[in-house]
């Protein structure tokens, strides 16, 4: 494994690994609630140096894998509405509606353009005042201020054809469902990104009421070991506490600035995820004063219930129940070229980032992690 630069370099890697195999006694389960931490920790090949005691899995971290298919089946809808434009982050028009896709939809002559940003998707509206312009708005509190400051922004600016429909959502309730839900963890790598416009508070339920203790982690290979340290000394001890390990990034109070426009444009609502159904307080839906951009009530649409799935687990994994070897469409007849389900579509799905740094056949690995 060649790892090289500061937050990788080789020897601080083996003091710490050290240190993880002579303190680790028996059986750990750790959850990764980020996407980005499940790139990470695959593309290092971390399992592969961990105590065979210690097992990585991945819980709900990735945005597009959470949203509901009425989502996007009601994105599709607004495709088919006059002189409406929709516009997405690019792994959101891969996923599977109930009957299509926005990409099957865009192949078909559909308008929907893909953006990297909110400011990206009122640029447009500018440009195209005939025509209007509706941005999906999907991911966690790491997203949701931009997507509140876009807002504001274009009504400052006078951008009447900009509009939003919201699938933002924050991270504790599904946390909390994991705990309840019977999911067994002996603690999180809690995300950083999401932790630096927080704060570490919103964690202090896991220890508080469900005695979990967890870690928020920076995404380099040091920060990922540092923090499985950390989390094997709180089991340990049976101390478990919300500690920051990515404290480059994250302070307890957060950035108060941020959370204080995402609160201005958002209100907290109950919201559906995948493998978890609807959890209470877990979305963020536009407040009252948003409703001429509230696509959700300026193009209503039909949306068709969240239909079985098949044969895709996708739901088992993100609720840590099962991981992607034990799908029986992994790398079969699910792949990136051809995904069965959103864990496979987005770049920060389990399926998607195991499938890109594993042997999709190596089952006997997959069972493990
Ligand atoms: S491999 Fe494909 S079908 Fe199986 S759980 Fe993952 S996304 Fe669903």
């Amino acid at each position: 494994m060649d790892l090289t630069g500061s937050f990788r370099e080789q020897g601080r890697v083996d003091t710490l690994l050290g240190h993880i195999r002579r303190e680790a006694a028996g059986e750990y389960i750790f959850m990764e609630v980020c996407g980005g931490h499940t790139t990470a920790i695959q593309s290092y090949g971390i399992p592969g140096m961990l105590p065979h005691g210690i097992r990585l899995i991945s819980g709900p971290g990735c945005p597009v894998c959470v949203t509901s298919q009425t989502f996007i089946d009601h994105a599709i809808a607004l495709t088919g509405m006059p002189d409406v434009t929709v516009a997405t982050f690019g792994d959101l028009v891969k996923v599977p509606g109930s009957e299509s896709s926005l990409e099957r939809e865009k192949a078909g002559g559909a308008d929907v353009r893909v953006v990297y940003s909110v400011n990206e998707a009122i640029s447009l509206a500018e440009k195209n005042r005939e025509r209007k312009v509706v941005f999906l708005a999907v991911g966690f509190e790491t997203t949701a201020p931009g997507t509140a400051a876009g807002v504001l922004d274009a009504a400052k600016r006078g951008i009447r054809n900009f509009f939003l429909l919201s699938a933002h959502k924050i991270m504790p309730p599904a946390m909390r469902a994991v705990v309840t839900g019977g999911t067994h963890v002996n603690g999180f790598i809690c995300p950083g990104h999401v932790s630096a416009i927080t704060g570490s508070g919103i964690y202090r339920f896991l220890p508080d009421d469900f005695g979990v203790g967890c870690v928020i982690s920076g995404f380099e290979p040091l920060d990922i070991l540092q923090s499985v340290l950390m989390l094997i000394r709180q089991v340990n001890l049976k101390r478990p506490g919300v500690e920051v390990q990515y404290t480059r990034a994250v302070k307890p109070e957060g950035n108060r600035k941020a959370v204080s426009i995402m609160n201005q444009v958002f209100r907290v609502s109950d919201d559906w995820w995948r493998g978890f159904g609807v959890l209470a307080g877990s979305g963020l839906r536009l407040r009252e004063g948003y409703e001429n951009i509230d696509a959700e009530k300026v193009f209503p649409a039909f949306a068709e219930k969240n239909i079985d799935e098949g044969d895709c687990i996708c739901g088992e994994i993100l609720r840590g129940t099962s991981t992607p070897g034990e799908c029986p469409l992994f790398g079969k007849a699910c792949n990136p070229g051809n995904p069965a389900g959103a864990c496979m579509v987005s770049s920060e799905g389990a399926c998607n980032v195991y499938f890109k740094y594993r042997n999709p056949h190596d089952t006997a690995y997959h069972k493990k992690y």
